[in-house]
């Protein structure tokens, strides 16, 4: 179980996060909320670049996802690469945190 405020994991049989009061949730759905619009903050030269600015954002607390251009996701799967560069998405809330953490 988790908590969809905090993030802490907790064992089965705990129903709220004793931080935070909320109730706990079976999985954290890792997506941006219907009521968000996605913006592109940053085009990654490659998926590992990518990865680690997603990383970094995440620790920030911001979610963050990967958007493959054009034929990419095939040229992953059939090169093992990527060739376009990598989008990197978050929520338009996020935007300008996520800016600043990415120029860090
Ligand atoms: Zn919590």
């Amino acid at each position: 179980m988790f908590c969809p405020n905090c993030r802490a994991e907790y064992r089965v049989g705990i129903t709220v996060c004793p931080e935070c009061g909320v109730n706990l949730i079976e999985e954290l759905k890792d997506e941006i909320n219907h009521d968000e619009t996605p913006c592109l903050v940053y085009v990654a030269a490659n998926e590992f670049e990518a990865d680690v600015i997603i990383a970094k954002l995440k620790s920030e607390g911001i979610f963050a996802f990967k958007r493959f251009r054009g034929s990419d996701s095939y040229n992953r799967i059939v090169l093992g690469r990527t060739i376009l560069g990598v989008d990197i998405i978050v929520a338009e809330s996020d935007f300008e945190n996520a800016k600043d953490i990415i120029r860090d």
